[in-house]
């Protein structure tokens, strides 16, 4: 089922979780133990994050240095399809224009619309680790928007051989990243804005944030979005702080702010155990008013305590 019909005949604030791929070489049998606790809470989707290729340079015996691509976390697609099967739940994965061809692109939507997931979360993706700057590939998308399209091409039953003639028409459900605190390469508020509506001028069903930790941001920020024209359903994406390092962490990685009343207590913890107990508490309160505001979901980015996630959905 899309995410959008999910939120259409919600009567009451829905979950959903993000998780990642197992790391290469791991089974996905510690995803399942990760996801078990989450599952009584319901959720009415669940998010596959996209990680794409990286460059390493691996010594040689000689001393010199080879290139090699290597993907830490492949996957995302069959892990989709792996979690509907075993708990009957809507999966949405992560789609990303970087490494990717627009022909690259087609084919994962072709097998996407084969294992029936009616949902993709279409983004730009982040410069490769060895790039500064994001490059697309070549013959591939500069832009979410731009990949969006493509997505919404082939529900018009558009393929890329556009002879191709009595087509199957997709029905991807299209979600989209909106920033908060502004993306960071946005030059300001006001265009990063403007971006964002482009994406839903352009057929995104809804948007899904960065995560946030002040939820003034989040009711600014769709404020702004009402102020523009933007009326598709806005998700909130939450997270717990669980350990001191993520006081530079999460701004550095995220480009977001941390409340200073916050990062005092977390700096006034001794133990881990305490900051998770910080966290908690923080992240609880984000939830319940975000939830007493009618969001239409609260969306919980799950990587490195589910527990600790379980255990502030259960007091909500
Ligand atoms: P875009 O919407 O393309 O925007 C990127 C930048 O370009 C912005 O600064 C925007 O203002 C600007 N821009 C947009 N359109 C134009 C235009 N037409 N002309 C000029 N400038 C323009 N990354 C992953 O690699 N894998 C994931 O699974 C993943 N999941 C995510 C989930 C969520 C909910 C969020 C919020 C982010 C996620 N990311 C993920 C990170 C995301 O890929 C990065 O934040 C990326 O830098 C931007 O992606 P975007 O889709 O917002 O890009």
């Amino acid at each position: 089922m899309k995410v959008i019909d999910h939120i259409n005949q919600a009567k009451n604030t829905l979950i959903s979780f993000e998780v990642l791929p197992p790391l290469k070489g791991k089974g996905i049998d510690a995803l399942y133990k990760h996801l078990d606790p989450l599952m009584a809470f319901n959720p009415s989707f669940i998010n596959v994050t996209y990680h794409r290729s990286e460059h390493v340079f691996k010594k040689k015996t000689d001393g010199s240095f080879e290139k090699i691509v290597v993907r830490k976390r492949p996957g995302t697609e069959s892990i989709c399809a792996a979690i509907m099967n075993k708990y009957n739940v809507d999966t949405v994965p992560h789609l990303i224009c970087g490494g990717f061809s627009v022909n690259d692109t087609e084919d994962a939507l072709i097998n996407l619309n084969y294992l029936g997931i009616d949902n993709v979360l279409v983004l730009r993706g982040d410069a490769a680790k060895n790039e500064s700057v994001f490059e697309p590939e070549p013959g591939g998308h500069n832009y979410a928007v731009d990949l969006l399209r493509q997505v919404v091409s082939l529900n018009d039953g558009i393929y890329l051989e556009e002879e191709l003639r009595d087509t199957q028409k997709t029905k991807f459900c299209i979600g989209v990243a909106g920033y908060p605190e502004k993306h960071f390469e946005a030059p300001n508020k006001e265009i990063g804005l403007q971006h964002l509506k482009q994406k839903v001028d352009a057929g995104a069903d809804y948007i899904i944030t960065q995560m946030f930790f002040d939820n003034a941001k989040y009711h600014a920020f769709v404020k702004d979005c009402r102020d523009i024209g933007i009326t598709v359903p806005i998700i909130p994406g939450l997270k717990p702080i669980y350990t001191k390092k993520q006081l530079t962490h999460l701004p550095k990685t995220f480009n977001i702010d941390l409340p200073t009343d916050l990062s005092n207590e977390v700096l006034r913890c001794k133990t881990d155990l305490d900051v998770e107990k910080v966290g908690r508490e923080w992240l609880l309160m984000q939830s319940r008013e975000l939830k007493k505001a009618g969001v239409p979901v609260l969306h919980y980015y799950t990587l490195g305590r589910p527990l600790l996630i379980a255990d502030v959905i259960k007091d909500i």
